[in-house]
């Protein structure tokens, strides 16, 4: 019996949870789902969306499988998922992006790009325009530094450490040698940020060293072109945070789409999977989301359990059901009326 924390999320959030929770259940594993809310509608209710019960509940379990959560743009409360990131130390998030059959991805990209989860453009650390401690930094930067910021600037600071990356590279080249994989590209703007992002490519050169696998390093600007020119020639990728954010969307787009992309956010001590995807909340509530990348994270997270049969009877099932095209969501088939439900139980007759 496995203890699992379902965090259901809001937008299309609970109705992709309860998709997958269903899948999950039907390979046979046995789990004891903890259902917890966490989102707008929270925040909402009791001022906090991620309440002390959904750490209490994944500090009690050490396994969560999390749906979607809206972030307000520009203000309002910080980012749920920074916060778990943050609080749980999940250093690592893992975003494979595999082309299905019968999907509009391009045929054969097959590749898992790691990103860095805890620190680079995503501290959280900011300094808003106009405040008395952003004068403060713009004159210790002006003294320390001799640059002159403008007076109206804002900053989010960028933090990038050695053993922050050192961890990171070693869980991408450990992946890469135990699941076969013949190559690690490690991506940064090391040419211009030389501080922060020369220092993870120099720990990406101490780590490569040790291992019997190529490594090669492209500048985040050129990867991002090569990946949509020559996306096959790719195979694990491990970079900092914001790049790592912006590349996997655009191996998400190469193979299919955001709706079928998965991901895990994985720490020393606790592990939490979840979609690339966002709470869409430009179609929440009309039950057409597609709820592939919710159920491909949960084969991540029944392999991180040791549920490798469980998650490849899943992870097969979800294939058939898209290669055959029949009960799959708009998303994948325009005039589609399948919904998020019935794909699920179609999915599950799979099984
Ligand atoms: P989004 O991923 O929610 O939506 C982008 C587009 O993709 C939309 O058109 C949406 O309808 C579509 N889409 C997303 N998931 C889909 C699915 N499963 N099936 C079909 N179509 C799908 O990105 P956004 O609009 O930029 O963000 C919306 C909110 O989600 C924001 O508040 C953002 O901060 C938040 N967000 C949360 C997470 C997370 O919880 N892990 C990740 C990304 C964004």
């Amino acid at each position: 019996m496995h203890n699992i924390t379902l965090i259901t999320g809001d937008g299309i959030g609970p109705e992709v949870a309860e998709a997958a929770r269903k899948c999950v259940d039907a390979t046979g594993v046995q789990v004891d789902w903890d259902v917890q809310p966490a989102g707008l509608e929270v925040h909402e209710k009791s001022g906090d969306p991620l309440p002390n019960s959904v750490f209490d509940s994944i500090r009690k379990n050490r396994t969560a499988l999390k749906a979607p959560t809206t972030t307000p743009l520009g203000s309002g409360y910080r980012s749920v998922n920074v916060r778990l990131r943050h609080e749980l130390d999940l250093y690592v998030n893992m975003r494979p992006a595999r082309t299905l059959p019968g999907t509009s991805g391009v045929e054969g990209v097959d590749l898992v790009v790691f990103r860095e989860n805890s620190e680079g453009a995503y501290t959280g650390v900011e300094f808003s325009r106009g405040e008395e401690e952003t004068r403060d930094f713009i004159g210790y930067v002006s003294e320390h530094k001799g640059f002159k910021f403008k007076d109206d600037s804002a900053f989010s600071i960028k933090s990038i450490s050695y053993s922050g990356s050192k961890r990171i590279i070693e869980r991408a080249f450990e992946y890469a040698v135990k699941s076969g994989r013949h190559k690690v590209t490690s991506s940064t703007k090391s040419n211009v940020m030389k501080a922060t992002d020369g220092l993870f490519l120099k720990v990406a050169g101490e780590i490569a060293r040790r291992y019997e696998i190529e490594h090669e390093h492209i500048l985040a600007d050129a990867l991002c072109m090569l990946l949509v020119m020559k996306p096959r020639e790719f195979d694990v990728l491990v970079m900092p945070n914001l790049y790592g954010d912006i590349v996997s969307e655009i191996a998400a787009g190469l193979t299919g789409g955001i709706g079928l992309a998965p991901g895990a956010n994985i720490g020393d001590e606790y592990a939490v999977f979840e979609a690339i995807h966002g709470s869409a909340p430009d179609i929440a509530g009309r039950g057409i989301a597609n709820p592939t990348a919710l159920i491909l994270s949960a084969c991540l997270m029944l392999d991180h359990l040791g549920e490798h049969k469980a998650a490849s009877d899943l992870r097969k099932a979800v294939e058939d059901v898209i290669e055959e095209g029949r009960h799959v969501t708009p998303d994948l088939k325009p005039k589609s009326k399948t919904t998020t439900d019935q794909m699920a139980n179609a999915i599950i007759e799979r099984i």
